[in-house]
């Protein structure tokens, strides 16, 4: 059996959903998911219930992360309009992965209704640590517009269309600080798969950005090369949820991020060096994260198999890539020393993943 070594893979972007919504997902899950998928370190979003917006909401997240995560992770802080006094919390954003901004809508806590909101966070947040905006079309231009006026990176997540690749590209040709990742549904799916994702369940193709045209997914491609990171938005719904009267926006992509990624090196859509720099090497720096030490992924190259939602570890048990066929399965991971996954099976315990930002 031709096996290939990779390093641990880090993915930027998850919603675990605890505290609030653990009947969808917990850090128990979430992270079982995530060594399922190959990925050993996870950067979890704050918009969960309540939102992770300041010491006590960070702390209560950060303890159930503590005895319930078996990879390792970092968690975000949410930008409000009333946390912006960033350095009056001498050592809470240095606790955190970063800072996301919701700059299209949200609710609650983390609601920023206009741009004035935006500059004290910009001007606050710690320069060593990244900020990530939801911003889709037009408030990503403004957001990088801020960015630069601040004279600071800022971190796009999810692009989805040609002319946010494009816009990206011109802001990066003309020396702004501006990095932005993809999630693989964006890379593999355009809207003309919503029926087949729905099966007569219009909930199902719900997602935030939406699927977008073919024409803007060739552009991604065609742009690979501005694409730093790849990131699974992994966002668990239920099904009952999914199609209910009011379906929840969202896909889960932990445990098939990896699968899709190799099948495009195997259709000689992107090289190996391609998937590693934007899986492993980009985000490490992006996002300021140390090395994981003894931490490798074994991969059977040429294992093809059919991904079934039914074999796998998310507690939201549906895929919008089922019965897709992909190649190259991942059969074994270790983390720091030890084998955390095999064959199916996570081997690590609750508890066993480092909160990366931890100072002991
Ligand atoms: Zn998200």
């Amino acid at each position: 059996m031709p096996m290939i070594k990779l390093p641990g893979i880090i993915d930027p972007h998850v919603h675990l959903r605890e505290p609030g919504q653990t009947h969808k997902e917990d850090w128990g899950s979430g992270t079982m998911s995530a060594l399922a998928g190959g990925i050993t370190l996870v950067l979890a979003m704050p918009n969960t219930k309540p939102p992770i917006f300041d010491a006590a909401t960070l702390d209560l997240a950060l303890s159930a992360a503590r005895s319930k995560a078996r990879c390792d992770y970092a968690q975000f802080l949410g930008a409000g309009p009333g946390n912006a006094d960033w350095n009056l919390h001498i050592g809470l954003p240095q606790r955190s992965a970063g800072l996301k901004m919701y700059l299209d809508s949200t609710f609650g806590e983390l609601r920023l209704d206009d741009m004035s909101l935006w500059r004290p966070h910009f001007e606050h947040w710690p320069l060593s640590l990244p900020i990530v905006a939801h911003s889709e079309s037009r408030s990503m231009a403004a957001a990088i517009l801020v960015a630069a006026i601040h004279n600071r990176p800022v971190h796009i997540a999810h692009i989805s269309l040609k002319e946010e690749v494009l816009l990206i590209k011109a802001a990066r040709e003309r020396g702004i600080k501006v990095t932005c990742e993809v999630a693989p549904h964006h890379l593999f799916l355009s809207n003309d798969d919503i029926p087949t994702i729905n099966q007569g369940h219009p909930g199902r193709g719900e997602v935030r950005p939406r699927l977008a045209s073919k024409e803007d997914v060739e552009a991604l491609w065609e742009n690979l090369d501005v694409i730093d990171c790849f990131a699974s938005d992994h966002a668990p719904h239920t099904l009952a949820e999914k199609d209910g009267d009011n379906p929840p926006p969202g896909f889960p992509g932990l445990e098939t991020m990896l699968s899709l990624l190799l099948t495009a090196v195997d259709d000689g859509r992107l090289t190996m060096d391609d998937l590693l720099s934007r899986m492993v090497i980009n985000p490490r720096r992006i996002f300021n994260l140390p090395e994981q030490p003894e931490t490798w992924l074994e991969v059977d190259e040429n294992a093809s198999y059919e991904i079934r939602a039914s074999e796998m570890h998310s507690r939201c048990g549906w895929t919008p890539f089922e019965g897709w066929k992909v190649k190259g399965r991942l059969r074994k991971v270790v983390l720091r020393g030890k084998t955390a996954f095999e064959d199916g099976k996570v081997l690590v315990e609750a508890g066993y993943g480092k909160n990366v930002r931890a100072r002991d």
